[in-house]
């Protein structure tokens, strides 16, 4: 696909959402979060620090895309309300219901958790054109287009991550092109932008919160060493008119206008 600009694209995975998830499950789903930590834990990450990351993008004027766990809502509509409420309009796409890999459940599954997604979200008027695959394994994309989804984040990895789009079965896969992690080095992060402004193509940065430390004050040191350095270098070049922001629904927007222009469409 052919665009005007670079893209600079942020997709940010709630996993769980508040530790009262943790709570109702009882360790059903620790296994389906992650091999090292459990709900509990990232329930309680996740909820204490979103709003002051949600505080720092809010700063730099950037819509992100916030993809959520539908049973977050069972529990808790706090994080719902924070982003609703957010002066930003952010993206808030969908991470599966009980975040389990949808490649381990069978279509009727699949299909019970896209409709709780809706009932749950629907009541907050939200309905989500973003999904982000639990561990990011990709299945079931014929149900997400039924339910009115417009792109998805496919899996990634040393040797799948990549800077670009592709259309899939009538979806976005908005590839992710790298996840950031403690051990980045910000000029690696900056020459990659610049990689992307040079060849005009989308870059994808997804992250989990309960990566940058597992109290209010690790996660602000990690995110103003490594997240804002490279937010700051992309306002920058945003300023000179090299790259647009983007969340993944904005992001396959121009890309479907891309393919329309092409004579794809
Ligand atoms: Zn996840």
């Amino acid at each position: 696909m052919v665009f005007d600009n670079a893209m600079f694209i942020l997709s940010v995975d709630v996993d769980v959402g508040s530790k009262k998830l943790a709570v109702l499950n009882n360790g059903k789903h620790d296994k389906d979060v992650g091999s090292h930590f459990g709900e509990f834990l990232i329930g309680e990450v996740e909820e204490r620090v979103l709003p002051k990351f949600v505080d720092i993008i809010n700063c730099f004027e950037i819509a992100v895309t916030f993809a959520i766990r539908g049973q977050l809502l069972e529990v808790d509509s706090s994080i719902i309300d924070l982003l609703l409420d957010s002066p930003v309009s952010h993206d808030i796409g969908a991470h599966g219901y009980y975040h389990r890999a949808f490649t381990e459940i069978s279509q009727k599954e699949a299909e019970g958790e896209l409709r709780e997604i809706h009932l749950r979200m629907s009541g907050h008027g939200i309905f989500p054109k973003s999904f982000v695959f639990p561990r990011n394994r990709v299945a079931h994309l014929d149900l997400l287009k039924r339910y009115g989804y417009k792109c998805y984040r496919g899996p990634g990895g040393f040797l799948r991550d990549n800077i670009n789009i592709e259309r899939c079965e009538a979806l976005y896969n908005i590839c992710p092109s790298m996840y950031i992690s403690l051990g980045l080095n910000p000029f690696l992060l900056r020459r990659i932008v610049d990689l992307c402004i040079t060849k005009k193509s989308p870059l994808h940065f997804w992250l989990h919160l309960w990566n940058f430390g597992q109290d209010k004050e690790h996660i602000e040191r990690n995110t103003n060493k490594i997240l804002v350095p490279i937010l700051r270098y992309a306002k920058k070049k945003e300023r000179s008119g090299m790259l647009t922001f983007e969340t993944m629904l904005s992001a396959a927007k121009k890309a479907e206008e891309s393919q329309i222009h092409e004579g794809y469409l």
